[in-house]
């Protein structure tokens, strides 16, 4: 019997003894502190915990945007310092630009990173459809509901080609009904894009649909982080037994 290995996806994340001080007033705020972790190329690994356990400074230092004390990140095997465009970040509010397109959005940083307008317009085409916004290429931000903003979002983060997408409460702006549509979404373009995930959600329904993985940031900041797997098919039922289940331990 012949058994294949499994796809080595790359976009693989290690993160060795990372820590993060504040200085607030004088006093220093312990907010990461020894962190270590290794996150599989093509993985979704969803980040929970209280707010101000860090969430978001360790989503901030694994996008570059924030320097660690110490420790260091690696992404397949190699130090990173900075941006990087094999990174690419979403947050909550997409910040389109509100004179251009939809398709002209998504455009922008491809034209920034050198690309022709021709071959940035293809490329952002592909990602606008990718993202189910066919019909509204032409339109402007102030056409589009909040949902379908967030798409564009997407989409323009997507066009860069990124090996690891970091998502900061991506949904959290969008009412019930339109985060369960997007949540759906989501998993389908990761599943679709093979790309590693990382998301930081409040919301732990949303970590056990979308991961592999939960990553429980603890309150007080010397604890231990929690790792919990996800051990579900896929696609997600939400009122499966084990979903139940997974949830009870989260809480
Ligand atoms: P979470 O995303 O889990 O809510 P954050 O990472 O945003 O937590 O913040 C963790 C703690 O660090 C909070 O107490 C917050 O006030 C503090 N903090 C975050 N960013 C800064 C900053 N740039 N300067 C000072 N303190 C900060």
């Amino acid at each position: 019997m012949t058994t294949t290995a499994p796809e080595t996806l790359r976009g693989e994340v290690t993160i060795r003894d990372l820590s993060k001080t504040f200085n607030i007033n004088g006093r220093a705020l312990n907010v990461l502190k020894g962190v270590n972790l290794h996150i599989r190329g093509g993985e979704c690994l969803a980040i929970v915990g209280a707010s101000g356990s860090g969430k978001t400074t360790l989503l901030r230092v694994l996008a570059g945007l924030e320097e660690a004390d110490e420790g260091r990140v690696l992404i397949d095997g190699e130090p990173v310092h900075g941006v990087g465009t094999e990174r690419a970040v979403i947050f909550q509010e997409p910040r389109l630009l509100p004179w251009r397109t939809v398709i002209e959005n998504v455009a922008f940083p491809l034209e920034v990173r050198g690309l022709s307008r021709d071959e940035a317009r293809q490329r952002a085409r592909h990602h606008v459809q990718l993202v189910g916004l066919a019909d509204f290429v032409e339109a402007y931000p102030s056409q589009l509901s909040g949902g379908m903003a967030q798409r564009v979002g997407i989409a323009r983060a997507l066009a860069i080609q990124p090996e690891i997408l970091l998502l900061d409460e991506p949904l959290g702006a969008l009412d019930a009904m339109t985060k369960l549509t997007m949540q759906e979404e989501l998993s389908r373009i990761w599943r679709e894009e093979k790309v590693t995930m990382i998301i930081v959600t409040h919301d732990l329904e949303e970590a056990i649909y979308l991961a592999d993985r939960v990553l429980v940031l603890p309150k007080d900041k010397g604890g231990r982080i929690r790792e919990i797997e996800v051990d579900l098919p896929r696609p997600r039922n939400r009122s499966e037994g084990g979903f139940v289940k997974l949830r009870e331990e989260l809480l």
